[in-house]
C-alpha cells in the first residue's frame, strides 16, 4: 500500500510562556515577510527565543541587524525537472535548492525527496543547518535542497531518469567550492550516485561536488553511520553529565530509515536494549530487543527490498502497530526521534517523562514540536536538540571534503574517532553556552553556540 504523505507542521505559531514581546515582534515580522512557510516560521521561532535574548546582552550583533540578515537566504533556486516513467509518459516535479548563508563556507547540506517537500520546508532545514555547521566548527555554510518527487514505488531507471533531469538544472548552481549537496529523506547512495554522475557528465570535470558519495568513487568511509552514531555519541555525552550510560538502557527509535538504523546499531555496540522502529505505515515493538542479526534484516528490507516495517513483525513474530508511527507510547529509558519533523508532541513527550524516559537525542531535524520540547526543560531531561545532536552527519560530509581535497582517504577508525571528537566538542560548546545552574539547556547552548561563529564572520565581511 502505499504510505500517504504526512505534513506533521502545526497551524499556528506556540503561544507557549516563553513568546516574549520582542520574540513576538520578531515573529510577526517573520511571517509577514514569508506567509505560509509555517515550518521555516517554528524553526526560527525557536531559534530567537534564545538569541533575541542573547542579542540585547550583545548589542553589537543587534546594531550589525545579523539576525535579520540569517533568516534570509543568499539565494534561493526553484525550478522545474521534467521527465519521463516507465510506461512513455510525462512526469513533472519542482526543485529547490536554499543557499542560506556562505559565511564561514561553502553552502552545505541535504537534498530531500519527499512529496511533503515545499519552500517552507526546506528554509527550515536550510536555516537550522546554518547553526549546526557552526557547531561542528568545520568551515561549512548552510543550505539545502529537494524535490516534491516520491521514490518510493519507482523504479531505478525511473529515479535514475528523475535524478539526471534535476542535476541537468542544479549543476550550474553548485560546486566544490560554492555549494556541496549531501543525501536526506528519500535520497540515500543511488540516488547520490546519479545525481553525482550527471553532474561529472555536464561539467567534464571530477570533483567532490556532493557528500556521501560510494566508496569506489570519492565517499569516506563511516559518512553513511555518521548520523546514527553521532547522535548516539551525544547521548552518550548527555548521559555521562549525570553518570549514566547507555549500557542496559532501553531504547525506543523512530523512523528505519539511514539515520534510524546506524543508531541502533551502535546503541547495540554500546550495550542498550533497542524496542522499536517504525515508518510512515506504523511501528514495531520487539520486548526482546533488536540485535545485530535482526538489524540485518532490517537493512535488507529498507535498503535493498525496499519493504516496509511491518515485515519485521511478521518475520520475527513481534507487535506491529499500524497507522502509528510514532512509537513514543512505549515505554523506554532513552528516545532517538529518527524519522521526521513534528513527530513527537506535547501527550507524547509526557507519556515518555512519565514513563521514565531520561534522555532525548535527535537524529532527525526539529522532530519534536516546541510544546514538546517545552515538557522536556520543564522537567529538566536530557534533551539535545537536532542542531546538536545529529550534526554527526554532516560534520563527516566535511570530513569527506578534507578527504577529497587532500586526493586521500582515511581509514575507518580515523573517521569514527575524528566524528566522535567532533560529537564530544559540540557537547562542550551547548555546555559552554547552555548551562543554568545544575541544568544544561542544551537549545540555548545550541542556539548560541552556533550562532556566535556565524554572525562575527557575517560582522567581520560587512554588508555582503
Ligand atoms: P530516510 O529516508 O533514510 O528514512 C526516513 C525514515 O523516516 C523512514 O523510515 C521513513 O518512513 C520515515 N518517515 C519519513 N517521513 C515520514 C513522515 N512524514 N511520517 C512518518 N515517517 C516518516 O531518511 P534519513 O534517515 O536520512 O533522515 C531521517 C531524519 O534525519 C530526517 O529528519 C533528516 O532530515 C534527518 N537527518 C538526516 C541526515 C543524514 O545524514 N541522512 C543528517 C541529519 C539529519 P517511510 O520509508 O515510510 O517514508
Amino acid at each position: 500500500m502505499k504510505p500517504k504523505p504526512v505534513l506533521n507542521i502545526p497551524n499556528q505559531l506556540k503561544k507557549g510562556k516563553t513568546m516574549d514581546a520582542q520574540v513576538k515582534k520578531f515573529m510577526d515580522y517573520v511571517v509577514a515577510k514569508n506567509p505560509s512557510e509555517r515550518a521555516f516560521h517554528q524553526a526560527v521561532q525557536e531559534v530567537a527565543e534564545t538569541i533575541i535574548p542573547f542579542l540585547e546582552e550583545n548589542p553589537k550583533y543587534k546594531a550589525a541587524k545579523v539576525f535579520e540578515r540569517m533568516i534570509e537566504p543568499e539565494r534561493v533556486v526553484i525550478f522545474r525537472i521534467p521527465w519521463v516513467d516507465d510506461k512513455g509518459e510525462f512526469q513533472v516535479n519542482r526543485g529547490f535548492r536554499i543557499e542560506m548563508n556562505s559565511a564561514i563556507g561553502p553552502y552545505k547540506g541535504g537534498m530531500r525527496f519527499h512529496p511533503t517537500v515545499d519552500l517552507g520546508v526546506l528554509k527550515f532545514l536550510a536555516f537550522e543547518q546554518v547553526f549546526k555547521n557552526s557547531l561542528t566548527s568545520l568551515p561549512l555554510g548552510g543550505g539545502k535542497g529537494g524535490s516534491d518527487f516520491d521514490p518510493k514505488g519507482k523504479s531505478d531507471n525511473e529515479v535514475m531518469r528523475f535524478c539526471q533531469s534535476l542535476m541537468t538544472e542544479l549543476t550550474r548552481h553548485i560546486g566544490p567550492d560554492t555549494d556541496v549537496p549531501a543525501g536526506d529523506i528519500g535520497v540515500g547512495g543511488r540516488e547520490i550516485g546519479y545525481m553525482f554522475g550527471q553532474y561529472k557528465r555536464i561539467k567534464n570535470e571530477f570533483t567532490g561536488v556532493f557528500t556521501g558519495k560510494g566508496l569506489e568513487y570519492g565517499g569516506s568511509l563511516i559518512r553513511p553511520q555518521a548520523t546514527g552514531y553521532g547522535t548516539v555519541y551525544f547521548a552518550q555525552e548527555m548521559l555521562a553529565t549525570i553518570n549514566e550510560e547507555i549500557r542496559g538502557k532501553t531504547v525506543s527509535i523512530s523512523g528505519s530509515g539511514n539515520v534510524a538504523q546506524y543508531a541502533t546499531e551502535k546503541v547495540i555496540e554500546f550495550g542498550g536494549k533497542v524496542v522499536t522502529l517504525s515508518d510512515s505505515n506504523g511501528y514495531i515493538y520487539d520486548q526482546d530487543g533488536i540485535d545485530t542479526e535482526k538489524l540485518e534484516y532490517v537493512m535488507n528490507l529498507k535498503n535493498v527490498k525496499r519493504g516496509r516495517i511491518r515485515e519485521y513483525a511478521d518475520h520475527f513474530g513481534c507487535k506491529y502497530v499500524e497507522g502509528v508511527s510514532r512509537p513514543w507510547m512505549e515505554k523506554c529509558d532513552i528516545a532517538l526521534p529518527c524519522a521526521t519533523e513534528n513527530e513527537v508532541n506535547e501527550e507524547e513527550a509526557k507519556e515518555l517523562v512519565k514513563n521514565g524516559c531520561i534522555c532525548v537525542s535527535e537524529g532527525a531535524n526539529m522532530p519534536s514540536t516546541p510544546e514538546a520540547v517545552e515538557v522536556f526543560l520543564d522537567n529538566k531531561i536530557l534533551y539535545g536538540p537536532g542542531k546538536a545532536a545529529n550534526a554527526g552527519g554532516v560534520a563527516t560530509s566535511g570530513l569527506e571534503m578534507s578527504q577529497n581535497s587532500l586526493r586521500l582517504s582515511w581509514t575507518r577508525e580515523e573517521v569514527d574517532q575524528r566524528l566522535h571528537n567532533i560529537m564530544i566538542n559540540i557537547h562542550k560548546t551547548c555546555v559552554e553556552h547552555g548551562k543554568e545552574g545544575d541544568f544544561i539547556n542544551y537549545v540555548k547552548g545550541s542556539n548560541i553556540g552556533g550562532f556566535v561563529k556565524v554572525a562575527d564572520a557575517m560582522m567581520a565581511q560587512g554588508a555582503v
